[in-house]
């Protein structure tokens, strides 16, 4: 990707400009610098991508492939990521403000997705299933689905898109990714990459441009079989309505608002490190961030105080010092959004004991910084610890016993990860066992792998990413069944 040029779409194997010709101009959140140029697709240029991956499923050579060959070709796609590292890195974060050091973890997690899909992809050998009829041979096959719409958020924009885009293609399904308008670049570059493994054209389709418009036709086309969506729960709702048209199957990795439940016989300062990583970490824009502590009474005032000292002292700054802990949020927008939470908060009767401000350093005032923030006092029906906030501020409960932990952290519409501290085993798994959460973390917190699901209960999603089952998410399972019998069973008219 060369920020000198303006970013294009890929539609069936050729670098586009919107037909429209409109653009957007990429931004560093650090301080509003312009750092590209991206054309601005719409619902035309999204029909053209869709149209593309409907031939490339339909009657392209892709169909052709052997899962052998899918995976080599994801291995090759993980090794180019490896090649390209530090430029990928470099531009996840000009396009987030995420620190280097953190990007370049985040490459190196996506190389590790598509090699670990490219491993996966030639593994299923379908399964026999014990016929109930004499003389008939039953088994079941996994198929891809076809074409899929991807849709990714900002926060992690190449990596969510990587947990899309690595099942798709190991399945055999053809894609149209859409990344978040603001935070294309990455994605392109990984589109690039695709090119030089050389899959056919129309299997790896991209189309920039705004949600309601290149989103919504991508959710809504009677061409698209299944539409992968990460974001958040209002706009999955939209999602959802626009794909019921063709009963389009939904894949939903939604928010969260993750519960850390930390009691007294916790090992003390393990779990307050995690504590202030949980929630500071991407300054909080995570949809695992562990924006909601729970802390065991008797330990509470002591904790509390651990976390916000060493919460206090969290360097915010530039993506590429090497000093810098947290950037900025992402847009002006978005830091709104979290004052908004901040000052409800307050009239809500939360106890501000850190942060809930802006920064004061001059260095810092074109970004869309803000403090690390901390509320004590918090009860479970504040909307601060109900809804997703998505920034820097820690909401925290005391509570009195296992079950009242139990029914807090579980008390929200919410259900993607959660985590417990204890060195008593047997609480600590009761209390997993108890958590309505897609994933639960003992003694640690935000650990994902590509070998483990990913995914929530209730309104934070619909399936899962990741794993084995998030390569089952993208086939279809079909079942073959074959009567071997040479003699009639005279059905009708025999005697
Ligand atoms: P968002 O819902 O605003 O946007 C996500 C994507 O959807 C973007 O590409 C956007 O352009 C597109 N979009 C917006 N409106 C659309 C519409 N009407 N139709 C189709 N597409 C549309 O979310 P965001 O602000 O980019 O991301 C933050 C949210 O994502 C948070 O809620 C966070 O928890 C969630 N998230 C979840 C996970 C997970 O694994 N569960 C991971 C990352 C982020």
């Amino acid at each position: 990707m060369d920020l000198e040029k303006r970013g294009k779409m890929y539609i069936d194997g050729v670098w586009v400009e919107a037909e429209s010709g409109a653009a957007r101009t990429i931004i560093y959140p650090y301080d509003q610098r312009e750092i590209a140029t991206v054309t601005e697709g719409d619902r035309v240029d999204a029909r053209k991508a869709i149209a593309a991956a409907r031939r490339a499923f339909d009657s392209g050579p892709w169909r052709q492939t052997s899962a052998a060959e899918r995976g080599k070709m994801l291995e090759e796609l993980a090794r180019l990521v490896e090649r390209d590292k530090e430029e990928l890195a470099r531009l996840e974060s000009l396009d987030t403000a995420k620190t280097f050091e953190e990007s370049k973890v985040d490459m190196d997690d996506i190389a590790g997705i598509f090699r670990y899909f490219g491993g996966l992809a030639d593994k299923d050998s379908g399964e026999m299933i014990a016929s109930p009829i004499p003389n008939t041979v039953s088994r079941v096959v996994r198929e891809p689905v076809g074409v899929c719409g991807q849709i990714s958020p900002w926060n992690y924009p190449l990596l969510q898109a990587s947990w899309k885009m690595a099942p798709a293609l190991a399945a055999g399904n053809t894609i149209v990714m859409k990344p978040s308008e603001g935070t294309p670049l990455t994605t392109i570059k990984i589109t690039e990459l695709a090119e030089e493994v050389g899959y056919p054209p129309g299997v790896v389709n991209l189309v920039l441009g705004p949600g309601p418009t290149v989103g919504n036709e991508l959710a809504a086309n009677h061409d698209v079989d299944l539409i992968s969506f990460t974001g958040g729960i209002a706009t999955g709702m939209h999602i959802m309505q626009a794909a019921s048209g063709n009963m389009k199957r939904v894949a939903f990795e939604l928010g969260g608002k993750n519960p850390n439940i930390v009691f007294a016989d916790a090992e003390f300062d393990l779990a307050v490190d995690y504590a202030l990583n949980a929630v500071y970490f991407h300054a909080g824009q995570v949809c695992s961030a562990g924006a909601r502590l729970l802390v065991e009474d008797s330990i509470h005032d002591k904790f509390v105080e651990a976390v916000k000292a060493r919460a206090a002292k969290i360097k915010l700054g530039e993506a590429f010092d090497p000093s810098t802990e947290c950037g900025p949020l992402i847009s002006e927008e978005h830091r709104a959004k979290v004052e908004h939470y901040v000052e409800l908060a307050k009239k809500e009767g939360a106890t501000l004991i850190l942060g809930g401000k802006r920064p004061d350093d001059p260095a810092l005032q074109k970004g869309f910084f803000y403090e690390p923030t901390i509320f004590i006092d918090c009860t479970n029906e504040m909307r601060i610890v109900q809804e997703e906030h998505f920034g820097p501020v820690l909401t925290v409960e005391r509570f009195a016993s296992e079950e009242q932990a139990v029914e807090w952290a579980n008390s929200t519409i919410y259900g993607l990860s959660g985590a417990v501290w204890s060195k008593d085993q047997n609480k600590a798994e009761r209390v997993a066992a108890a958590l309505r959460m897609g994933t639960v973390w003992i003694n640690d917190f935000n650990i994902y792998f590509a070998q483990a699901p990913w995914g929530g209960y209730k309104q934070s999603g619909i399936g899962r990413e990741l794993g084995k089952q998030g390569l089952e998410e993208y086939t279809e399972v079909k079942h073959i069944y074959q009567n071997i019998a040479t003699e009639p069973l005279n059905w009708f008219g025999a005697s």
